[in-house]
């Protein structure tokens, strides 16, 4: 059994999150989205927001050879992915900065369970300047952010907006 967690704020989960994932369905046979709930950040949506979120627009893209499920989870993630039986962590990589951080953590995660493994992929260009945080910083501000953004998210960040106002 091929199991990957890919753990991340997700807040909110972009098209550059779905291609990771869809790009990872062949190389595993479960992939457990694992939303972490980070006290040091003042999110937009809460984790169950995010969970829903995920689970609705994700979880139809299973296939027959790979399970997608969403779990959440607070502190390490290394010890997460241990206790939900996975052998491989799943990042993305868009840019020089994103390396230097991932390697930290991945060497730091192989200190801590050095029977899980790391697995990068690089994003997709079309997707390589796509973040989370962008993402808001621009929908707050009234820029488009359709196509880069699932059509559900666009809308909930649309009620969110509006909920703040
Ligand atoms: P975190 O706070 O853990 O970085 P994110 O939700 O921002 O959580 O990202 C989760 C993972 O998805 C990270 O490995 C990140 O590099 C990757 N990722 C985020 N956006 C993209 C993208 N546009 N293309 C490829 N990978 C991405």
């Amino acid at each position: 059994m091929r199991r990957a967690l890919f753990p991340g704020s997700f807040d909110p989960l972009t098209n550059g999150h779905i291609d990771i994932i869809k790009r990872s369905l062949p190389l595993f046979d479960e992939i457990i989205i694992a939303v972490l709930r980070n006290p040091d950040k003042d999110p937009m949506f809460t984790v169950e927001e995010r969970r829903d979120m995920i689970q609705e627009i994700v979880l139809p893209m299973s296939t027959e050879n790979c399970l997608l499920t969403v779990d959440f989870f607070s502190g390490l993630t290394a010890v997460f992915a241990r206790n939900k039986g996975a052998t491989a962590i799943l990042r993305g990589i868009r840019t020089v900065s994103d390396y230097e951080y991932e390697l930290r953590m991945a060497l730091m995660n192989r200190h801590l369970e050095p029977d899980i493994e790391t697995v990068f992929l690089m994003a997709d260009e079309e997707y390589s300047y796509v973040s989370s945080t962008l993402m808001k910083q621009v929908f707050k501000l009234g820029g488009d952010v359709d196509g880069l953004v699932p059509a559900v998210v666009a809308e909930k960040m649309r009620e969110k907006l509006g909920e703040g106002e």
